[in-house]
């Protein structure tokens, strides 16, 4: 066995994904999803050589307890030693991290810190640091930021209307997320026109549970929809995206709702659940709106294709070319119906669907999806995972 992959770690509030992964090509010899941690449902599955295999776990099963349960199953396939390092994605790094990072006890503590920003995410993320560092105590580890790929937004697409002061005491500012999807269906998109990224201009749309719209000028992020929080921008699953803050004073104000609320309401209870009353998952609201008989479920698949045509449309003005759209994540890839929705809506800036293309493009396909005389849009299927093995690859050659 090579002794050349990257364990890459990316630890949510209740999930833990894995894989490992080759950084030279992206292979993956073993990945799986330890889910519902904490809870008496806690569940972790495994996939190796194509087979599936899922362990119910005893509880309380944390992340601790499910990092364990991947060293057990690594070693029993004798894959342990084939590790050269461990990548993590962490959310937030706020205006200090822009690149890949090595971990030590300082970044460690501006990890900690930064939870202030990304209360739910950055400690999971660091939960998920400490579990490694205990069970691969010889292996470096490396952060990967979301935020990253945004930090070179310029100060007119961060800086929020409000008292500056804000920002300069608080760090309050548009910081953005999918950093590394963005960066990754970019660089895809510029090898598919043969062009360098440092010369491409693209808009990307990121649709999935969370969704952001990035635009991208010579192969750098000028801005992007998501704002200090996963919140802001186009409507997401159950996030509302962009809403008047008047409404929340009207909530308070008026309705009697508490802050909890109001945060449940707008983070839990909102998107394509909140408008359509079935669901949050794009197949079953798209299910419904197919039927026909669900005028909430169609509406709120208008909603949500209108918020991202005008996004992508808002997003032209921030560039002087644009070589075409990218669409990616689960809804992205997979979603024929919301990709006709978004491109019909943008005639006017000369976009035409090829509709048998954008047919057949799913379940991981990548390709062009529109006709002849229109601009480019297409599909590109997203790896986040490939671009933090190679991104902590990268820095430990550096390093060396
Ligand atoms: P996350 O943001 O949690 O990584 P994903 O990128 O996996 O999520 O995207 C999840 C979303 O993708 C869900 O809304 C799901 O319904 C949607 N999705 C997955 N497959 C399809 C499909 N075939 N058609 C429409 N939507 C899909």
């Amino acid at each position: 066995m090579n002794n050349d992959f990257i364990l890459v770690l990316n630890c949510g509030s209740s999930s833990l994904k894995f894989s490992l992964i080759n950084p030279a090509n992206g292979s993956t010899l073993l990945s799986g999803l330890a889910e519902r941690l904490l809870s008496e449902h806690a569940i972790i599955n495994i996939k190796y050589n194509g087979d599936k295999q899922q362990y119910a776990v005893s509880t309380p099963f944390d992340h601790q307890t499910a990092i364990s349960c991947l060293v057990a199953q690594l070693n029993q396939l004798n894959l342990t030693d084939c590790i050269t390092a461990i990548g993590h994605r962490v959310v937030h790094g706020g205006e200090t991290y822009c690149q890949p990072t090595l971990i030590n006890d300082d970044v460690k503590a501006a990890i900690k810190n930064l939870a202030r920003l990304a209360p739910l995410h950055n400690p999971a993320n660091l939960t998920g640091i400490i579990a490694a560092e205990a069970a691969f105590p010889a292996l470096k580890q490396v952060a990967i930021f979301d935020t990253a790929f945004h930090q070179t937004m310029p100060e007119k697409a961060y800086i929020y209307g409000i008292p500056y002061a804000l920002y300069k005491q608080h760090g309050i500012r548009r910081y953005g997320f999918h950093g590394t999807s963005h960066y990754f269906v970019a660089q895809q998109a510029a090898n598919v026109i043969d062009k360098p990224l440092a010369q491409c201009s693209f808009i990307s749309a990121h649709l999935g549970n969370g969704c952001s719209i990035a635009a991208i000028k010579d192969g750098k992020s000028v801005d992007t929809s998501l704002g200090m929080t996963p919140l802001e921008g186009v409507m997401m699953g159950t996030r509302s995206g962009d809403i008047d803050p008047g409404i929340i004073f009207h909530l308070i104000n008026q309705l009697n709702y508490s802050v909890q609320d109001v945060d449940n309401m707008l983070n839990k209870e909102s998107g394509l659940l909140g408008v359509s009353g079935i669901s949050n998952d794009c197949r079953t609201v798209e299910a419904a709106y197919i039927e026909g008989h669900d005028p909430q479920a169609a509406l709120a698949l208008d909603v949500f294709c209108y918020r991202i045509a005008k996004a992508i449309a808002g997003f032209t003005a921030s560039l002087t070319t644009l070589d075409g759209i990218i669409f990616t994540g689960g809804i992205g890839e997979n979603s024929d119906v919301v990709r006709e929705k978004v491109i019909c809506q943008l005639g006017l800036l000369n976009f035409n669907i090829d509709t048998d293309a954008n047919l057949a493009m799913r379940f991981g396909k990548s390709g062009l999806i529109t006709a002849e005389c229109s601009r480019s849009v297409w599909v590109i299927a997203t790896n986040e995972e490939w671009v933090i093995a190679e991104q902590t690859a990268q820095l430990l050659n550096q390093e060396a």
